[in-house]
């Protein structure tokens, strides 16, 4: 493979590649070779739009081959690409442009707009270290940041992702998420970097994505929790087991989830990952369907994964500290200020603190408990509310919980929960909190609890916490007691 393998202009060079599907839409087909043409006539139209090595260009990226052709185009340029949700309001693709500052922002994007004939235009030859991508965080935890991932970043989290997936010959994988998270971009570079087809859904509809794994054979394919849930839901013939493995990340996913897929014999891999860690940390190995699994998985080849005590010592098995990761695949740094050095803040060893708290069991599978941000702390207990939330949900008409901490005079805080009941009846609220809660210890136990329609997801279809607290907060009531 030449160079990092990224390139796709030396891909269509390899023996045999041209002539492989590359991109499948709508049941139309592109090979490798078509897709190299496009990449390659975009490259030059936007050359002479003045974009070469070092630039930065923004764009509204979809999850369609006008942005998977720019994405690559900018790759052969030595561009890096900050790429916009298509969901984001006015205001927020402001606060990214103004923090990023691109050379030019192709906004929208539209693929008949390139005209420019197979053209020439300077093909630098990058170093590991060049930027390929600055990508915000969804700004769950505040101000959006700019998450700055190299190529090298990028060609190692496929080598990774690779070593422990492997690829059959008939994979294909179902892109299905806007390219403006890394969960999807990654999707296209690990399909470039072992010259792999895509499936790519415009957007998640469940019923298409299905129609879509059946028609196009698909085998692998990445989801949020939320998102296997409303595919389950719209799943009657059984169409998910036909998937060699779906890859489940970007949140805790519910036992029940994890449970019902094994009861369909779809094998849900569970992954652990973030932005600056350019997607997956730690992923579970490929096992038979019909079986589970606990945790996360283990570190990918080449990343390491501690938990660290706040003393600083490290973690035992089982204990839970913080998540702190190394490795090639970590982010440069945040974008800073102009001509200010990128912000990086690891360890003195390199360890990246990823602000998230969990547990390595002795066989080095990691547990994930809450973001620190989100733990409880009621008269000084730890209460991780993905634990309350679990027990919540197991209860049958709760469809989705959401717990978080209440700031009170006498325990510093105490626990509320936010329900989404089906069907919706918020009397019902109080009863069954109350039923839950002999399931747990009493610093457990919501003392407040408010009943919604639905909680409000982010542009990735995780749960928005922030936004469900500021929601919930001026409807909880109390819950009595139990005598
Ligand atoms: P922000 O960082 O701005 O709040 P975000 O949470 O959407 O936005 P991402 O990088 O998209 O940022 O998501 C990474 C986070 O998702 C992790 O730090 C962790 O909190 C959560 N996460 C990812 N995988 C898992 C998992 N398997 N279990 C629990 N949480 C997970």
């Amino acid at each position: 493979m030449a160079g990092d393998g990224l390139s796709i202009l030396d891909a269509v060079r390899e023996p045999g590649v041209a002539s492989r599907p590359a991109l499948i839409e709508d049941g139309h087909v592109t090979s490798f070779g078509e897709l190299a043409a496009h990449v390659e006539r975009a490259a030059s139209s936007l050359a002479a739009q003045g974009l070469g090595p070092g630039c930065r260009a923004a764009l509204r990226a979809t999850c369609d081959i006008g942005t998977v052709v720019t994405f690559l185009a900018l790759i052969e340029l030595g561009v890096a690409l900050v790429p916009i949700h298509p969901r984001l309001t006015d205001a927020e693709v402001r606060t990214i442009t103004e923090d990023a500052r691109p050379d030019l922002e192709i906004l929208p994007f539209t693929f008949t707009g390139i005209t420019s004939k197979k053209g020439q235009f300077f093909r630098p030859d990058p170093a590991p270290s060049t930027p390929l991508a600055i990508l915000y965080t969804s700004g769950t935890t505040g101000r959006p940041k700019g998450a700055v991932l190299s190529r090298g970043a990028f060609a190692a989290s496929a080598t990774a992702s690779e070593k422990n997936l492997g690829w059959l010959p008939d994979d294909r994988w179902l892109a299905c998420m806007p390219l403006a998270h890394v969960g999807g971009l990654s999707i296209v570079t690990r399909c470039i970097h072992a010259r792999r087809p895509i499936v790519l859904e415009p957007r998640f509809d469940p019923d298409a994505v299905l129609r879509a794994i059946r028609r196009e054979r698909v085998t692998l394919l990445s989801v949020v929790p939320t998102m296997l849930r409303a595919l389950f839901d719209a799943d009657r013939d059984g169409i998910l087991a036909t998937l060699r493995l779906v890859l489940v990340g970007g949140a805790g996913a519910p036992c029940a989830l994890l449970e019902e897929a094994a009861a369909r014999r779809v094998l849900a891999l569970t992954t652990y990952g973030l932005t600056e860690a350019c997607s997956q940390v730690t992923c579970q190995p490929p096992r038979p369907a019909g079986t589970t699994e606990p945790g996360s998985g283990k570190a990918l080849t080449g990343v390491d994964v501690r938990t660290i005590l706040d003393t600083g010592a490290l973690a035992e098995p089982g204990e839970v500290g913080r998540i702190q990761v190394r490795g090639p695949t970590i982010m440069s740094g945040y974008l800073a200020g102009p001509g200010e050095p990128l912000r990086t803040s690891l360890t003195e060893d390199g360890f990246f603190d990823t602000g998230d708290l969990g547990a390595l069991d002795e066989q080095g599978r990691l547990f994930v408990h809450a973001r620190r941000t989100d733990l409880v702390v009621t008269g000084g207990e730890n209460v991780y509310p993905a634990e309350v939330e679990q027990t919540l949900e197991a209860l049958p008409s709760v469809i989705r919980a959401v717990v978080f901490g209440v700031p009170d005079e006498r325990w510093g805080q105490i626990v509320a929960a936010g329900l989404v009941l089906d069907p919706p009846d918020p009397t019902r609220a109080v009863a069954l909190v109350v039923e839950a809660s002999v399931r747990l210890a009493p610093h457990k136990r919501p003392r407040l609890v408010a009943s919604v329609d639905a909680l409000p997801l982010t542009a990735s279809g995780k749960l928005d916490r922030a936004r469900a607290i500021r929601e919930l907060s001026p409807r909880l009531v109390p819950v009595p007691r139990r005598p």
